[in-house]
Order: C-alpha cells, then structure tokens, then sequence
C-alpha cells in the first residue's frame, strides 16, 4: 500500500486557527502514515504550533506571507486568529485570509499536488484547486451530526418560522426530533457584507467541493453518517479520530502550542490521584472568560469536592501574582493541597484526557474537544457557548448520552452573558463524577473509546474510508 500511496501529494491548508490548525495536522499526519507525500501550507507565524505537532512525522511545510498591516488593517503579528479575537479585528482577520489566494496557487503551481484539503473557511479553494485540475475536498474538523444539523438549518431555515428566540423549533427533515432556539443558531454579524458573504460562501463550499472529510467514526454516529451521504447526497469520508495518530506520551505532550505546564509534573500530579477521580475542566483554544465567571467556577470546583484540573486563558501577568477574580485563599487550600492543578495558559489536553486518572471533562463542546472526550471514555458537562457547539452539546446529552448540561441557553459569542452559577457547575460536575447515573455514562463512554480506537485500527471503519478516499483520488487522477 505504502509505495503505491506515495505516487500522490497531498496538499493541506487550514484555516489559522489553533482549533482548525491542530486537527488538520493530525489528519495530514494520518495521510502520512499512509504512505503519501504530504504538504501543509501556512504563513510564518503559524509554523512553531504546525512543526511541534507534527513531531517526527515526514510533512512538509510550504511558507506563505500572511497580508501586510497596510493590506488588512491589523497590527503586525497578527497571523493566528487567537491574536483577533476582539469583533473588529476578527471580521479584519477573516477578510485578510481572502488575500492569501494568490500565495496559495502559487504553491499549487510549483508543487502539483493531486489534492488539495482545505478548511471551509477558504471558499474559494475549490476554484483555486479547478485551475491546476486539482480535486479540493473540504475539512472543518466536524463530525456528521453538526454537519447534518447545519446543512438542514440552512436548508431549510426553521429559524424564520418561529416568533421569538426561545422559541424551540424541530431540526426539520433530520432524525431524532432534534429541538433548538434561535438563541443557540451560530450569530451572523449582518453589518458587514464582505464578511458575511464570506461565511455563506463558506457554508456553501462542502457542497460545490470535491467532497468532505468528516472528523468521526461511523460507528460514533450511523446515522448521521448515513443521513448526511444517502439524504443530504454529500459525498463525505470518516478518517477520525484523527487525534488518534498521537500514541505515545511526547507527541501528545507536544500537541499544539507550548504548554504552560511541564508535563512530567502534570503526570506526577495525575499519578497521584485514583483512576477515574479527576475532572478536566478546559473551554478550547479561544474562550475567555469573564472575572464573575472564573470566580464561580473557582467556587463549584471547590464545592464539589472532586479533584480537578482547571485550564484558564487568562494569565496572571506574572507566574507569582495572585490572580485577584479567585476566591479568598483558594491557591492556597487547592493548589497547596494538591485538590486541583490551575494551568493558565495552554494544556496538552491529549496527554491528560487520556490518562487514567480523568474521570470526566468540562467541555465547551468544541468538535475537537467532543470527540477527544469521547476517544478517551469520559462523560462530559458541556457548557456550550458559539459556533456549532450547542448542536454538538444536544449530541452528547441527547444522541450518544454521555453529557450532562450546565443550562446554557443561548449563544454568547467570546465572553460575557450572565454567568452560570457555582450550585449549577457543582451539581454537573458530581452528577458526571460519582453516583449510579456516573458510572453508567461513564460505561457508555468507555465503549464510545474502545469503538473509535478500534475505527482508526487495521481493517476498522476510518482506516477502510481512508482506503476508499485513496482509491477515489486515484480513479481522479487517472
Ligand atoms: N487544546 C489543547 N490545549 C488547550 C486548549 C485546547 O490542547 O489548552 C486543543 C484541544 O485538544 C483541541 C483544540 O485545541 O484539539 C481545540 O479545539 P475545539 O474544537 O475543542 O475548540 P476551539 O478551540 O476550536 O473552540
């Protein structure tokens, strides 16, 4: 296989964004390991988190410039959307990658790949990918169910037939009765028009491109797999978990940015802790929370009385300054008696998920952080807040039941809103941790994990669809 593999290049383009950029390494280091030749293409800045992720595996990097600060209006350095986050950079940043088109079809041109994956937030790769003959196939790192839920709220906008934002409506022509509100829709900016066209074009770009590569496992969501092949007619592969290609402990360490913790003492710290006692508590790569909030989740942490390790984005401004939004003496009875590990800053979530001693995960519902959760067997509180995550909360507490919510109704972009309460956090957090309803989501959860390592394995559901997506380029090719 390997050899006949190698005849065909791959290029990969995601979108700058650590929670696009980090699966779509993954998935070119599945491609990799597949025997293919494999390039990611992105700009300067973005190298550090690509190469660490890939590791030691055989990818290239292609460098392109990212739009100068007169071209995009953003200050210099600002080339990873983690650096845009206020409203008007943001829409500034997703404007500028419309620049970045020429760049890429000049790699296409010298490198001649057979395909080009790039994320949905490029739109118009797939013409970029017709001028060089090229198949684009379409990967935004989600799984069939926000896929189908997506495209038959766009399709058939039950959102225009109701009267208020609360009031629920039924996902139509979609199975399992899935009721959602307005408020949980992901909120178009409407003022902007190059911007919104953007995101349209975008939503749009799985239907006009070669085809998607879903971040799952058939197994994880059948029919959702089926409904978005048979009846949404999109032609679609499962290659997930793609995080799955991490096996050993260093390169999940060294997944994504640098972390703010020196593993080995993270591990000690888990070792410390019985099997299944800790809960991981960690919102993605982008969530800032505001000082009301951490405070309450400062304060359910404590009061459930279940170990935790607790991922905040929001440093102190040096390591030895109180952080003042914490509970009086909180470092001090947590930290000092080894109760809970706040890491401020990045965490190799990979690393710690998959250890033993995790028993549940606090989750935001990112895709990437759902099917991580998953892979690993836990239950989850999911706590959903933007994008597709509240479709992505409704699958693990209603579809595969093994989630639990905090309440969250609606919407609320990068921070802000009434903060959940810490009686609300510490009541999920001991409903996913201890009891009987713990244990049998917990069960549920850990068959969840085998089924998807089983996916990724020799002859599993993930490793024949890579197969079949192989056979496809190469019947494409010829
Ligand atoms: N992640 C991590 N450490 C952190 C925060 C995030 O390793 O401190 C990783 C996480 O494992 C996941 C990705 O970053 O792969 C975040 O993607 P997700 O879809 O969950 O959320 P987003 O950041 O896109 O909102």
């Amino acid at each position: 296989m390997g050899n006949e593999n190698q005849e065909l290049h791959i290029i990969f383009f995601p979108f700058l964004a650590n929670g696009h950029i980090i699966p779509c390494v993954d998935l070119a280091r599945v491609f990799s390991s597949r025997g293919l030749k494999v390039t990611i293409v992105t700009t300067h800045l973005n190298v550090p988190l690509i190469s660490r992720t890939i590791g030691k595996a055989k990818i290239n990097i292609k460098t392109i410039n990212f739009p100068s600060p007169e071209e995009t209006g953003l200050p210099e350095g600002c080339e990873n959307s983690e650096s845009a986050l206020a409203p008007d950079k943001f829409i500034k940043f997703m404007k500028s990658t419309l620049l970045l088109r020429d760049p890429l079809e000049h790699v296409l041109e010298h490198e001649q790949p057979d395909c080009l994956v790039a994320d949905m937030f490029f739109p118009w790769a797939t013409d970029s990918a017709a001028k060089f003959n090229i198949p684009r196939i379409v990967f935004h790192g989600l799984g069939f169910f926000p896929l189908c839920v997506s495209a038959c709220i766009r399709q058939y906008k039950p959102q225009d037939k109701v009267s208020s934002y609360t009031e629920p409506f039924v996902v139509p022509n979609l199975p399992g009765e899935i009721t959602l509100t307005k408020m949980q829709l992901p909120q178009l900016p409407q003022h902007d028009k190059v911007f919104t066209k953007l995101l349209e074009e975008s939503n749009e770009s799985e239907v006009k491109s070669y085809g998607v590569i879903a971040n799952s496992f058939y197994e994880l969501e059948p029919v959702y797999a089926d409904h978005y092949r048979n009846e949404l007619g999109r032609k679609a592969w499962h290659l997930g978990p793609v995080s799955l290609c991490n096996r050993d402990t260093e390169e999940k360490a060294c997944r994504g940015r640098e972390a703010s913790i020196d593993e080995h003492e993270c591990l000690k710290w888990l070792q410390s802790k019985e099997p299944n006692s800790v809960i991981y508590v960690c919102f993605g790569s982008m969530t800032i929370f505001s000082d009301p909030q951490l405070k309450e989740i400062a304060m359910g942490l404590e009061a459930s009385e279940i170990p935790f390790i607790w991922v905040v984005k929001k440093n102190a401004k040096s390591d030895d300054e109180k952080l003042e939004w914490l509970p009086e003496g909180f470092e001090e009875r947590i930290e000092g008696s080894g109760k809970g590990l706040i890491i401020r800053g990045w965490a190799p979530q990979v690393m710690i998920l998959d250890h033993e001693s995790i028993g549940g995960f606090v989750t935001h519902c990112g895709w990437n952080s759902t099917l991580e959760g998953v892979t690993a067997g836990l239950p989850m509180v999911t706590w959903p807040m933007y994008g597709e995550q509240f479709y992505n909360a409704k699958f693990l507490c209603d579809i595969i039941k093994i989630g639990v919510g905090v309440g969250v109704q609606t919407w609320i972009g990068m921070g802000g809103g009434e903060p959940v309460k810490k009686d609300v956090i510490e009541k999920a957090v001991r409903r996913i941790m201890v009891g009987d309803e713990a244990e049998e989501m917990r069960n549920r959860a850990k068959e969840f994990g085998k089924m998807a390592r089983r996916a990724v394995e020799v002859g599993g559901s993930s490793y024949n669809d890579f197969n079949n997506l192989i056979e496809d380029l190469r019947s494409h090719k010829h």
